[in-house]
C-alpha cells in the first residue's frame, strides 16, 4: 500500500502482513512512516493506493463484486472499535479518573453497562498492577502508571489488535519496564501486536517479527533475532548502531 500527503509519498509500497497472534515490531528513523503506517491500520489515515486488510475486511473500503465503495463514517468507527491504539504520550482525559477512564468508551461506545464496565476496569487495572490507584488522576499517577492505564483502557473494548506507537519513549528509564512487562503479558495471551518502538530487548524477546523502515520503504524484515545479529543492508547497520 502506499500513502500520500499532498504531493509527498510517505509510504512507498509498503508490503507487510502480521498474523494473528503475533507481536510485530517496527524500527526505522524519525520521519520514516512509522506511524502513519499504525494509523493507516487503524483507519485515520486513507490509505493513497493499494489495499490494507484487518482481519480480512479491507480497511476504508467494502468490496462488492469487483468494485470497491469506500466506508461511511459510522461503518469505519464501527471497524475501529476491534483495535486499541496506546501513543507516545498518555493521551488519558485529565478530567477523569483511571477507573473513569477505562469505564468511558465501553459505555458510550458499546452499550455496557456502568456496573459491568466498572467491575471490567478493575479487573484490567488489576491486570497492569494499578489496582490501588482507580481514584486516582491522571495528574497523580506515573507517566508508567498513566500509559498502563491507557493499555487497559484500550483493552476495556477488547480489540482484536493493539497498535502502540512508541509507547515507552517519552518515559523516564526507571518506568519503562513495567509498561513492557504488561505488553509481554498480553503477547503471552496471544494478543496480535504491531509495536513501533526502539526497545531492541523487548523486539529481541518478544517479537515474532522485525521490520526496518525508511523513508517509507521496508528495508528489511526478518526474525528479529536475525536481523538484529545479522543485519543485511547497510542502512540496517547504520540505524541498529545508534539504537543498540
Ligand atoms: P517518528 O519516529 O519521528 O515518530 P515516523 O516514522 O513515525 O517518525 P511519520 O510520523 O509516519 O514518521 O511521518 C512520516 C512522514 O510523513 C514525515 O515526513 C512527516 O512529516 C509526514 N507526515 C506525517 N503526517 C503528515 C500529515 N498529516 N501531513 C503531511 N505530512 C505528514
Ligand atoms: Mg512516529
Amino acid at each position: 500500500m502506499r500513502k500520500s500527503f499532498g504531493l509527498v509519498e510517505v509510504l512507498k509500497g509498503i508490503d507487510l502482513e502480521v498474523k494473528q497472534g503475533e507481536v510485530f515490531c517496527l524500527i526505522g528513523p524519525s520521519g520514516s512512516g512509522k506511524s502513519t503506517f499504525l494509523r493507516c491500520i487503524n483507519h485515520l489515515e486513507k490509505v493513497s493506493s493499494g489495499r490494507l486488510s484487518v482481519a480480512g475486511e479491507l480497511v476504508g473500503y467494502q468490496q462488492r463484486g469487483d468494485r470497491l465503495y469506500e466506508l461511511k463514517e459510522r461503518e469505519v468507527a464501527r471497524k475501529r472499535r476491534d483495535i486499541g491504539m496506546v501513543f507516545q504520550r498518555f493521551n488519558l482525559f485529565p478530567h477523569m479518573t483511571a477507573l473513569e477512564n477505562i469505564v468511558e468508551a465501553p459505555v458510550q461506545v458499546k452499550g455496557v453497562s456502568k456496573a459491568a464496565a466498572r467491575e471490567r476496569a478493575r479487573e484490567l487495572l488489576a491486570r497492569v498492577g494499578l489496582a490501588d490507584k482507580a481514584a486516582n488522576y491522571p495528574s497523580q499517577l506515573s507517566g508508567g502508571q498513566q500509559q498502563r492505564v491507557a493499555i487497559a483502557r484500550a483493552l476495556a473494548m477488547d480489540p482484536k489488535l493493539m497498535l502502540f506507537d512508541e509507547p515507552t519513549s517519552a518515559l523516564d528509564p526507571e518506568l519503562v519496564g513495567d509498561v513492557l512487562d504488561v505488553m509481554r503479558g498480553l503477547a503471552e495471551e496471544g494478543m496480535t501486536m504491531v509495536v513501533v518502538t526502539h526497545e531492541m530487548g523487548f523486539a529481541r524477546e518478544v517479537g515474532d517479527a522485525l521490520v526496518f523502515m525508511d523513508d517509507g520503504v521496508v528495508v528489511e524484515s526478518g526474525h528479529p533475532r536475525d536481523v538484529l545479529t545479522d543485519p543485511q543492508h547497510d542502512r540496517t547497520k547504520a540505524f541498529l548502531s545508534k539504537v543498540l
